[in-house]
């Protein structure tokens, strides 16, 4: 059933999830604070609202997909109170597990349902409409937002209670830093020892090294053509978003007294390589600091 729909945050991500929508059959009314992004939105034939709480009028769900928690929290606490019964409150931003628990109580405070559902699958899969949501929630939400997710996404997972989504979302990005440095680590102890990169993969690939960090994203050209190795590492998935997550992980694990040693290491030499400019690379980069002996 076609619903209308306000959509805030028309970045990399946001953009092309709000054109799926409309491509469903969906009323979407947008807004971005930046005007080259509701420019950009405008040209590609998205109805553009002058203001958040302007989109946010009417509409029967609230979706939100901005940088980080406090932007999150900020519009929810606008739009939340100028909204009507019974709106649909779904934050996709990758924020803290804290911040997604305060925008849940802001909707909860004015008695409305909302949902944590953050992706995975970057902004190939936002194009796509190939996206993995993960969210946190009641089952009314869940069963609410489900439909509409699907215009966006493959895969939907309802993980628990508000906040499970973006829990959800740093343990697995941080396995996936993880890993990934892992399999970086082997090739070059590999490349030190003789042994070919294909042999390494054409083991490790199909014995218990393998990982998706591995088999799909191979950080050494030639194994996986499609892997940014083969495209001198452009992303993908940036280096400097990993270690958002990876920060993001490490914050958790503060807060909630969890040991991560490993992470808080993978952490660590992801800002060591954003600290040099190379932010922008795909993670999977990491391997020619690895290989040049400034891994930190
Ligand atoms: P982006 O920086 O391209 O877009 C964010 C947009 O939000 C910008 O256009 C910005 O102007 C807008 N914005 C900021 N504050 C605003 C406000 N108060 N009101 C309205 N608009 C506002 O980021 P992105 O790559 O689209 O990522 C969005 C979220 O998705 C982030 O939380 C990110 O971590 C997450 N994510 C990104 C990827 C990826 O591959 N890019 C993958 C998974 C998850």
């Amino acid at each position: 059933m076609p619903h209308s729909i306000a959509f805030i945050g028309l970045g990399n991500m946001g953009l092309p999830m709000a054109l799926n929508l409309v491509a469903a059959g969906h009323t979407v009314t947008a807004f971005d604070l930046s005007p080259d992004a509701t420019a950009g939105a405008a040209a590609r034939g998205l109805a553009i609202a002058s203001s958040a709480v302007a989109a946010a009028r009417g509409a029967q769900i609230v979706i939100t997909m901005l940088p980080a928690g406090r932007h999150v929290v900020s519009v929810w606490t606008d739009l939340v109170p100028a909204s009507g019964e019974g709106t649909l409150f779904i934050d996709c931003s990758t924020i803290d597990v804290d911040s997604a628990r305060a925008a849940h109580a802001i909707a909860q405070a004015q008695g409305l349902v909302s949902l944590d559902a953050p992706v995975s699958g970057g902004t190939v899969g936002a194009s796509e409409a190939t996206l993995t949501f993960m969210c946190g929630g009641t089952t009314e939400g869940f069963a609410a937002a489900e439909p509409i997710l699907a215009a966006m996404g493959r895969r939907i997972v309802h993980c628990g209670a508000g906040g499970a989504g973006q829990a959800a979302k740093i343990c697995n990005n941080m396995i996936l830093g993880i890993s990934m440095i892992g399999v970086c680590e082997a090739f070059v102890l590999a490349e030190r020892l003789g042994l070919s990169h294909q042999a390494l993969f054409d083991v490790a690939s199909t014995a218990s090294g393998q990982c998706w960090s591995l088999t799909s994203y191979c950080p050494v050209p030639g194994p996986v053509p499609a892997a940014p190795s083969n495209r001198d590492y452009r992303p993908g998935f940036a280096a400097g978003l990993m270690l958002k997550d990876l920060t993001l992980a490490q914050d958790a694990a503060r807060s909630s007294g969890a040991q991560t040693p490993l992470g808080k290491h993978a952490q660590a030499l992801y800002a060591a390589m954003d600290a040099e400019g190379q932010g922008g690379v795909d993670f999977s980069g990491i391997i020619e600091r690895l290989r040049a002996g400034r891994a930190g």
